[in-house]
């Protein structure tokens, strides 16, 4: 079909990576949308019966299989929940009624049992029991499994794409995310996830134009269609017209200007304009990211992202092939330091295979972090082991997440403590004193930072989760990501005492969740008094103009000012105020 024939269409979303990208789309939808139906001769029923069971059966095998490995990495208790899935390739009920269905129908199986399986799944999903409902949930997840091996599918890698496309996806995991050819994916649209998902954090890392909270975007766009995804205003222009493009393009233009302008600041410091120093870093998610670190002018790693080295395989990473990772990435940046975050698996990190975090009602108030890695003493050491391994090079420092309270930081220290009494007693070199910190990330810990603050040597804090805890809203949650606002007075007040207690009590105190890459949030940040400000390298320049564009009087006075007011929205405003004054061109 001509392009020229059709109406620019546009779809709203929120733009959380920013740039201009135009290309293809590749619409990318669940596996299942793929099974086919054909018609089967009666004669064919006995063959269609066969391939069923046989699927059953490599089901069952597979099931078992993840079943030990848990069992063996994790623990009995554990991979009892595949017990459940177990249960469904043995129901009997479910087997006759595909089998009924094959001889009324008369239809290939994979598309029978997929008929009789989603009217389980429907049926269930909707029963006030939540046992059933949770039943439901394991149809789903067997279904595909079954499915997959009656098409002679392997589980397969999330996506080849031949030619270079713009993503569009109802959801796309962390793991999805981490895996795509980068160098293919000119941009990303999805219809759920908003600015703190973590697919929204790593495209911005990977710098590629993304909008997400598109809600039903999959359902009209179709592969082929060409668009233009405008990261900045978190739109998507369908078959763009010849204006728009020209509109775009002179953007682009300007966009590009202003990026290399933002270049030639590489080699300054973040000073601000009275002289204070503003420690600057980057935050890391893969090992490979490292590289826009000095490119783009940061002092270092403020926070690396472990957990995306569990992402995406069959086993647990080493201690050596941890040791070998961490290493390489403090020598790379050193003499700046490499703070390194252990891993945080849960909420919308999952790692299927190595780290089994079975699903749960609020996985973001679940069982993550620190809290599964308290739980998993083993897997938690031989991270700690690898990190104080690393320490003897470069300038590494180590962070604990999700820390609730006293209890949970000295249990994490005591445990690093015994790793490394037992890696001098064998004799193993490490750094002579390794930092560490605690994020600050939960409420209960930034209104008790003064208790905390004793026992660490810095606080990095953690806004994404903070705010989403302080206000009650889900940080990945299209629905309600109106109502996530980094001004609101209340997250004000939670900053002000964690950055307090932290210089009362003598430790140093940073910011690394995704506030602290919003220039129109730096003067508030360091009107708190914050040290370090930690973002995605590509973000660094941009902040790094605002804290030269600045004073800490003003910032302090902003502070005063804002502290008095009711609303986000006041807040807001009084901050764009000033970053308008100071450097409206970096705002557009
Ligand atoms: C945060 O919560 O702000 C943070 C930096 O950690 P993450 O985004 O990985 O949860
Ligand atoms: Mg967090």
């Amino acid at each position: 079909m001509s392009g020229a024939a059709r109406a620019e269409t546009r779809f709203q979303g929120a733009g959380v990576s920013p740039g201009i990208a135009r290309g293809k789309v590749h619409v990318v939808r669940d596996d299942l949308d793929d099974v086919a139906r054909y018609r089967i001769e009666r004669s064919q029923i006995a063959h269609e019966i066969g391939r069923f069971e046989a699927a059953l059966i490599q089901t069952r095998v597979q099931i078992l299989e993840m079943q030990q490995k848990i069992a063996h990495s994790i623990g009995a208790k554990d991979a009892s929940i595949f017990d459940a899935h177990l249960l469904v390739v043995e129901d009997r009920t479910l087997i006759d009624e595909v089998l009924r269905k094959l001889e009324t129908d008369l239809c290939n199986v994979e598309w029978v049992f997929q008929e009789v399986a989603t009217k389980y799944v429907e049926t269930l999903s909707k029963m006030d029991d939540p046992y059933l409902r949770e039943r439901a949930l394991d149809i789903q997840d067997v279904m595909k499994r079954v499915i997959h091996n009656l098409q002679g599918k392997a589980p397969k890698p999330f996506l080849a794409l031949t030619e270079p496309h713009i993503l569009i996806a109802h959801n796309l995991t962390p793991s999805d995310t981490a895996t795509m050819q980068k160098e293919r994916v000119l941009g990303i649209a999805t219809d759920l996830g908003s600015r703190t998902s973590h697919t929204a954090i790593l495209a911005r890392s990977l710098n590629i134009p993304a909008v997400v909270g598109l809600h039903n975007a999959t359902d009209i766009l179709e592969t082929g269609q060409e668009v233009l995804v405008d990261g900045t205003n978190g739109l998507i222009i369908v078959d763009p017209k010849p204006e728009t493009l020209a509109y775009y393009g002179e953007l682009e233009s300007r966009r590009i200007r202003v990026v290399a302008k933002l270049k030639e600041l590489r080699e300054t410091k973040s000073t601000t304009r009275d002289g204070h120093h503003i420690v600057l870093s980057a935050n890391i998610e893969l090992p490979e990211d490292v590289n826009a670190v000095s490119e783009f002018g940061a002092e270092g790693i403020g926070l690396y992202r472990t957990e995306f080295l569990y992402l995406n395989r069959q086993t647990l990473p080493s201690e050596d092939e941890q040791y070998q990772t961490y290493r390489r990435v403090a020598e790379s940046v050193a003499p700046n330091p490499l703070i390194i975050r252990t891993f945080d698996l849960g909420g919308d990190k999952l790692a299927p295979g190595t780290v089994e975090i079975s699903d749960e009602l609020n996985p973001f108030l679940g069982w993550r972090a620190i809290r599964f890695c308290l739980e998993n003493i083993g897997i938690f050491k031989t991270q700690l082991r690898a990190i104080l391994r690393a320490s003897a090079v470069g300038n590494v420092k180590l962070m604990f997440p999700m820390i609730s309270g006293a209890d949970e930081l000295r249990q994490a220290m005591s445990i690093l403590h015994e790793c490394r009494d037992e890696l001098r007693a064998a004799g193993v070199t490490m750094g002579d004193a390794i930092e560490c910190g605690a994020m600050i990330e939960i409420p209960s810990a930034a209104i008790a930072a003064d208790i905390l603050a004793h026992e660490v040597d810095f606080f990095s804090i953690g806004t994404n989760d903070l705010i989403q805890y302080a206000i009650a809203v889900d940080r990945v949650n299209e629905r309600i990501a109106h109502l996530y606002e980094p001004t609101h007075p209340a997250v004000l007040r939670l900053l002000k005492m964690v950055a307090d207690a932290a210089h009362t009590n003598g430790i140093w105190v940073g910011v690394c969740g995704e506030m602290a890459g919003d220039v129109a949030l730096v003067p508030l940040l360091l009107g708190l008094g914050m040290d370090e400000l930690s973002v995605a390298a590509t973000l660094v320049p941009r902040v790094k103009r605002a804290v030269q564009s600045i004073t800490i009087g003003e910032s302090r006075e902003l502070l005063e000012r804002v502290l008095k007011l009711q609303t986000p929205s006041e807040v807001l405003a009084r901050c764009l105020e000033l970053a308008n004054a100071r450097y409206g061109d970096l705002l557009g």
